[in-house]
């Protein structure tokens, strides 16, 4: 395997001109930064890797929460909540805003992002009980994302063979 230079250059082993990058999921890439202070790493996912940059990115850390973190929920009012009453809706915004800009400085083709998580969610997350009980809905990144325009699919989606493969 050839060296990479830095900074990348398109077709030079890293993303090509026609690939463009892909944020993910920290955590779907083996990164122990969920809330019990471990991954989900996904073959499927890491795989998408052979042929484009991949960009980790986890929007609960990056918005300042510390790992391991309390589980929290999305209320139906919107507000995001630990088990214990906190709301730390601010710094689930916080991580939104970050993976929005690195989407865009990325030149992001899409976000592949763990389902059902309260920031990570694209169709669907728990109901705001912490009884596992889901809804239709999405985490407040995979919203942002997608109101900026990006394209965002779960890591099941992956598996079904629905994100970008060219
Ligand atoms: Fe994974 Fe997203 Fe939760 Fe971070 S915020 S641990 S990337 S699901």
């Amino acid at each position: 395997m050839g060296e990479r230079s830095w900074p990348p250059t398109a077709g030079e082993g890293w993303s090509p001109a026609d690939r463009r990058p892909l944020l993910v999921s920290a955590c779907l890439l083996g990164v122990p930064c969920n809330h019990r202070g471990g991954a989900s790493p996904n073959a499927e996912v890491a795989a998408l890797g052979r042929d484009r940059r991949l960009i980790p990115v986890c929007p609960e850390t990056a918005g300042g929460l510390p790992t391991p973190r309390p589980a929290a929920e999305i209320q139906p009012s919107g507000r995001v909540v630990t088990a214990g009453g906190d709301d730390v809706t601010d710094a689930y915004e916080r991580g939104a805003a970050q993976a929005v800009r690195l989407a865009s400085a990325a030149g992001a083709a899409g976000a592949v992002l763990k389902a059902r998580s309260p920031s990570c969610g694209c169709h669907e997350v728990y109901d705001g009980t912490f009884s596992r009980s889901r809804v239709p809905g999405e985490g407040v990144t995979a919203r942002a994302l997608r109101a900026a325009g990006v394209p965002v699919w779960s890591e099941e989606d992956v598996d079904a063979g629905e994100a970008p493969r060219s």
